[in-house]
Formats: structure tokens, C-alpha cells, sequence
């Protein structure tokens, strides 16, 4: 569906999404009369949860896309709430805004930290962890997402089990390779009996941060396992909060200032 221009003095807000941040973000500003909020997916789900404000899917067409886009909806204030491994949307954002004068806040969420009793390999890429399984063949958890399980075909003496949320259909071939599908967040005593059913004894994923998807980080503990934990690729450094709350209050901060740019002759 294409977002509607709304004039009628609200700002109009893009909000990049396809995290639980930009689903609050988008909850709590849907009857707020200041915005006219636009939402953002890559379509990268089949069935996105409802949205409150009007919704937008698929590429933008790289950065210049992005600027035509803004420049047609007059977008007034841009907010990258987009996952932490999503660094080329984020990449995208921050130029395009850069070039169109827009500003930008970024949602960022802290990256989980090692607590006593965790054994993590960091690695800097899906590449790195592939070859941190090392040669003796493992039983191994995937927790990656669905785009990167190809990086594992360089170790394929390793049984894996990868839990998706959409079906991998045939991107990948490895000879050993069961795929589950399964949306969190996942409960922590829910999360050892997956990792206990699955006799893993490594558990690879992405720093993601954030709570949704910490349970199985804690059970891997509990369990004493180890973990191969890939670090976050590079963002831009622009303006940023660590969570929706704050976003909200920056929001509030700076809607008299952008409405009163918006109102001045141009
Ligand atoms: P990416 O590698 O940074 O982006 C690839 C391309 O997808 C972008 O260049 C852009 O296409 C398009 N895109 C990404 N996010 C978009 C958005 N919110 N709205 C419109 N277009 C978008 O991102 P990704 O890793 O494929 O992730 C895609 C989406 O899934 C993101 O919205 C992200 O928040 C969410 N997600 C990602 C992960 C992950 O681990 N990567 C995990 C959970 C959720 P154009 O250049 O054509 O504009």
C-alpha cells in the first residue's frame, strides 16, 4: 500500500521498520494528530504483523530511491528503526538524508554482553563463524535468519539445525541441514527444551540485542553451551536513541522545531 501525503499540517514521518522497535514506534504515534507516520518493510515476511499507520513494502531503489520517495511524500523527519544487521538500509538512510536535508534518528539497540557463565566465540561474520565450528563435525543450532545459511556450505561435515521464521525453500544446499520455522519472542524454559531436543552443542547467531530474542542466549548458558556469537557489521554514525521510548521523546522534542521549519517561506 503507498502512504497517502497528508498536509494538513502533520509532519510527515517515515519510519523504517521490521523490528519490534518500529512496531511500537508506529503504535504510539498512529493517533498522535502532530505526525502522519508511514511505515516501512523490506517484505522480507509473508505476513507482517498489522500495522497501525499506512504501510509501505519493498526497496526504495537504493539511496537516490529513498530521496525521490521522501522528496514526493515530504517527509519531514525519518526514523531508522531497522535491525542491527540491516546495516544497508541503514547505510541508505543516512545518505539519502544527508542529500535530501532530512534529519535522521536511528533506533539502536545495546548489543548483548557476555555475563559470567557465557563461553562466546565473537566472530566478525557469518564467514568467521563457519570456520569457528572448526573440523571435527558438531551438532550445531543456527539462529541466523534465513539469508546467510550459505556461509556454512565452507563447513559442511557439521549437522545443522536452523530456526527460521519464513521457509528457506532451496537458497541453500548443505548435506545436513534441518530447518525449522518458528516467530519469537521465545520463552526461556521453551528455549532450552529446543536446544536440549536438538542435542545442540553449539549455538551460532547474530548480536542482535534487545529482549525479544535474548531467551535462548540465557538458556545456552544454562546449559553450558557454547556460543559463536557474530558482532554487528558497521552503521553510519548519525543521531540516535537505544530504544522506542526515547525515540518517542525525541519526537516530542523536536516536533515544534520541525513544524516551525515547515511553516517558514522556503
Ligand atoms: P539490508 O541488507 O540493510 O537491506 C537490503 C535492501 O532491502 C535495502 O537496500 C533496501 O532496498 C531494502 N530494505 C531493507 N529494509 C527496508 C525497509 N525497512 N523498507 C524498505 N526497504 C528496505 O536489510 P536486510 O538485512 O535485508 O533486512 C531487511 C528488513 O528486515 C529490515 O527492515 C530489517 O529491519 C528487518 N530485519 C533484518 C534482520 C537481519 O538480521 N538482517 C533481522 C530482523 C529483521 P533498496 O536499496 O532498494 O531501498
Amino acid at each position: 500500500m503507498t502512504a497517502a501525503p497528508d498536509f494538513i499540517g502533520r509532519l510527515p514521518v517515515l519510519i523504517l521498520g521490521g523490528t519490534s522497535e518500529a512496531s511500537i514506534l508506529q503504535r504510539r504515534l498512529a493517533d498522535d494528530a502532530r505526525f502522519s507516520v508511514t511505515l516501512s518493510l523490506a517484505g522480507r515476511t509473508s505476513a507482517p504483523a498489522k500495522s497501525a499507520v499506512s504501510t509501505r513494502v519493498g526497496g526504495f531503489g537504493g539511496p537516490q530511491g529513498l530521496v525521490a520517495w521522501m522528496t514526493e511524500h515530504r517527509i519531514a523527519l525519518v526514523c531508522d528503526a531497522t535491525h542491527p544487521f540491516a546495516a544497508r538500509i541503514s547505510r541508505n538512510a543516512a545518505t539519502a538524508c544527508e542529500q535530501a536535508g532530512v534529519p535522521l534518528l536511528a533506533i539502536r539497540r545495546p548489543a548483548w554482553q557476555p555475563l559470567e557463565g557465557d563461553a562466546w566465540t565473537d566472530v566478525e561474520d557469518m564467514t568467521a563463524a563457519a570456520a569457528a565450528l572448526g573440523a571435527t563435525p558438531r551438532r550445531v543450532v543456527l539462529t541466523i535468519g534465513r539469508q546467510e545459511l550459505a556461509a556454512f556450505a565452507t563447513a559442511p561435515q557439521h549437522a545443522y539445525l536452523a530456526r527460521t521464521i519464513e521457509p528457506v525453500g532451496d537458497i541453500v544446499s548443505l548435506p545436513s541441514l534441518v530447518v525449522t520455522s518458528a516467530r519469537g519472542p521465545f520463552a526461556l524454559q521453551d528455549e532450552i527444551a529446543f536446544l536440549e531436543d536438538a542435542r545442540a552443542e553449539v549455538l551460532v547467531t547474530k548480536n542482535s540485542g534487545g529482549e525479544a530474542t535474548y531467551a535462548k542466549i540465557a538458556a545456552a548458558r544454562m546449559l553450558g553451551l557454547p556460543v559463536i556469537m557474530v558482532r554487528r557489521p558497521h552503521v553510519p554514525d548519525v543521531p540516535s536513541v537505544p530504544d522506542a521510548e526515547q525515540a518517542l521523546r525525541w519526537l516530542n522534542g523536536a516536533s515544534p522545531s520541525l513544524r516551525a521549519q515547515r511553516s517558514s517561506p522556503e
